[in-house]
């Protein structure tokens, strides 16, 4: 199987202050140099991305993969992880993991939150502040082609 990035979205792809644009919905959320900055993950390792965010609870994954494309994002949207109702994401994301025919050659975890309990060497952790950006790109790479 290819790599996979777990992506969150809310800290990651957008920051706090990142206003939502009604009329553009989701799309207004993935800012376009958080989305560049993905994009270059994904040229570099041809990795896919699963959407762990809480926005999978709200919409099917085929609008997900929609508003992705329609703010330029190049990553397959692969998949979302299965929702436990569990307060540790990580959780969800091993559930994913334990799920797949075989496991993926390699995988990240993007989020803005810091406490992914056993997962956490997989962990890039974003400034909520900022997103995404050249700073986290290096450990990134470093998960994605390790
Ligand atoms: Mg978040």
């Amino acid at each position: 199987m290819t790599r996979v990035i777990f992506l969150d979205i809310d800290g990651v792809m957008n920051t706090l202050s990142t206003p939502v644009d009604a009329a553009r919905g989701l799309t207004s959320l993935l800012l376009p140099r958080c989305v560049a900055a993905l994009n270059q993950v994904v040229r570099a390792t041809g990795a896919a991305v699963v959407v762990t965010s809480t926005w999978r609870l709200t919409m099917p994954l085929a609008e997900l993969r929609a508003h992705f494309a329609a703010a330029g994002c190049v990553a397959e949207i692969l998949d979302i992880t299965p929702d436990l109702d569990a307060p540790r994401r990580e959780r969800e994301i091993a559930a994913w993991l334990a799920a797949q025919p075989e496991p993926p050659r390699a995988w990240c975890i993007l989020d803005d939150d810091r406490d992914m309990g056993a997962l956490a060497d997989r962990l890039v952790s974003t400034d909520s502040h900022r997103g995404l950006g050249d700073h986290e790109l290096p450990r990134v790479l470093a998960l994605l082609t390790g």
